[in-house]
């Protein structure tokens, strides 16, 4: 059995998980901000209520695997800071082996842990990419079934490939990025620029991720067209992750995937129309997240089995 825990900004998600990824018991604790200690008991109480939960005993936890929202260090076990979440230096080994004992305590990159997440509930996948869509875009290699990490355990930064010479400006200091475009945040960009062609959308509506989707949905052929734009856009770098990888399988996660077949189906046909292989090679699996939001739990639960 093993424990995997989730930071997010508004709240720990702690999960009792098995083997096979499934979820026994998962409890969640609402994040402390600013307090190492506060931050550290938070978790253990999120621990400790899953395995109440799941009517297990703590001899029963071969390992805890937790997954950031930032940058950790792997060798040492420690969270070393979480963006909105304002910790630093938190040492999560040396305190959970305090409770737990020796066992392994690992820490990782929140979507790295989504990506591995992913994998395990997956079928019989060796080579697989994750793809995340929210205010960014993220993921995780899977590479003959081990997490990519890279030199310096930053690999897999999916989002900063560029797809537009001289494009939007990028957090990460270049031009263009794909997820200045492909990200929830560049669908809200590109309503916006594109507002004065939409006929249904009232002057003073506040646009979201979801305007264009909601109204191509009521008829209205110019929030279709800017829809459209944006898959395509996402599309573009699920291509070249195809070309660079040949994946056994691509998953889309991130809020906007309940979208379903309304965004995947395209995308599968411009991957099918545009990647570099062979009319008779078998194309890479692609598909919509259906475990969602306890990725992050499961992917750090088995952070310490892929390791093995
Ligand atoms: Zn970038």
């Amino acid at each position: 059995m093993y424990i995997g825990i989730d930071i997010g900004g508004m709240s720990i998600k702690a999960g009792v998980v098995n083997e096979n990824g499934d979820i026994l018991a998962k409890y969640a604790v609402p994040t402390p901000k600013n307090d190492n200690e506060a931050f550290l008991n938070a978790m253990l109480e999120g621990i400790n209520k899953a395995i109440e939960e799941a009517g297990i005993q703590k001899t029963e936890i071969k390992a805890i695997g937790i997954g950031n929202p930032g940058v950790v260090d792997r060798d040492r076990g420690i969270l070393l800071e979480a963006t909105n979440i304002g910790f630093s230096d938190i040492s999560a080994r040396e305190f959970l082996q305090k409770e737990f004992g020796d066992i392994p305590v690992l820490v990782e990159n929140d979507a790295n842990c989504a990506a591995l997440g992913e994998f395990y509930k997956a079928e019989s996948t060796k080579n697989f990419i994750f793809i995340t869509l929210g205010t960014g875009v993220g993921g995780g290699i899977i590479i003959n079934g081990r997490l990519y990490l890279g030199t310096n355990g930053a690999a897999g930064e999916l989002g900063h490939i560029v797809t537009h010479t001289n494009g939007r400006q990028c957090g990460c200091g270049r031009k263009g990025c794909w997820e200045t475009y492909a990200s929830v945040t560049g669908l809200i960009e590109t309503t916006k620029e594109h507002r004065d062609e939409i006929k249904t959308l009232s002057p003073d509506e506040e646009i979201s991720g979801r305007t264009v989707f909601e109204l191509a949905r009521k008829g209205d052929k110019d929030a279709e067209r800017i829809r459209d734009m944006w898959i395509e856009e996402i599309a573009i770098g699920v291509v070249d992750m195809v070309n660079i990888f040949q994946p056994d399988q691509i998953i889309i996660g991130g809020a906007i995937s309940k979208e379903g077949d309304t965004i995947l189906l395209p995308i599968i046909d411009y991957v099918n129309k545009n990647a570099f292989c062979s009319e008779r090679l078998t194309k890479p699996k692609i598909e919509i997240s259906k475990i969602g939001g306890d990725a992050g739990i499961i992917g750090a639960a088995l952070i310490y089995k892929n390791s093995l």
